[in-house]
Order: C-alpha cells, then structure tokens, then sequence
C-alpha cells in the first residue's frame, strides 16, 4: 500500500517522518521509498499503479550503485 506524502513536507516520510528525500526535489509523478521503516509514498496514492518507483532518494541510507560525490561521512 502507497501513503500519501504530506503536502508541507513532501520529502519527509508520512509515517515516520524521516528525510527520505534529499537527493533530489520530491516529484508528484514518482514514488518514494522511506530509508528508514520502508513506507512508500507519493502524492496521489490512488495513482500509484500507474507511477514509476524512484526507490530510496536518501543521500544516507541509499544503495550502493548510486554516483559518489554526495557521499558523507559518518
Ligand atoms: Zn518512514
Ligand atoms: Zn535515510
């Protein structure tokens, strides 16, 4: 099932409310996997068969195949 984001903070997870996107700016059209408890979300839940998943966009938490040069340190 696909939570709806919160529209004041659309890069926050709606159910934990971690910063699950900060790689990039949230966009209506995809949805998004929190980093932290795995909730997807996007901004219109009942569209959600149809809109491409773009995953986990933490900069922190996010696989390892992505670019390198916003990695941080611990
Ligand atoms: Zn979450
Ligand atoms: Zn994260």
């Amino acid at each position: 099932m696909t939570a709806r984001w919160n529209f004041d903070k659309p890069h926050r997870c709606p159910d934990c409310h971690a910063i699950a996107i900060d790689l990039e700016r949230p966009k209506p059209w995809r949805i998004y996997t929190c980093c932290r408890c795995g909730t997807r979300f996007t901004r219109w839940p009942h569209l959600a068969w149809l809109l491409p998943s773009a995953g986990i966009r933490c900069s922190e938490h996010r696989p390892h195949t992505a670019r390198t040069h916003t990695r941080r340190t611990r």
